[in-house]
């Protein structure tokens, strides 16, 4: 888990003028560990991102769905 890299790229973002989407966010998280792909193959919950992939993206199930780790729980 590197969550100065993921803070480090989010300041750059921001620097940058960028605009961020919630893909690009869960993508860098996974990335940096600090949320963890794991392949659905049903729709894990309303509002969670597999579902939303399949509603607005047409994606089809099985899908790679980001779940908190241990450091991002609350
Ligand atoms: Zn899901």
């Amino acid at each position: 888990m590197n969550i100065n890299s993921f803070l480090h790229w989010v300041i750059d973002q921001a620097l940058g003028g960028n605009n961020i989407d919630a893909w690009e966010l869960q993508d860098k998280a996974a990335e940096c560990g600090l949320l963890k792909p794991v392949v659905a193959t049903e729709a894990c919950g309303e509002h969670c991102y597999c579902q939303t992939l399949e509603k607005m993206s047409g994606f089809t199930f099985p899908i790679n769905c980001y779940k908190k780790t241990e450091w991002s729980k609350e």
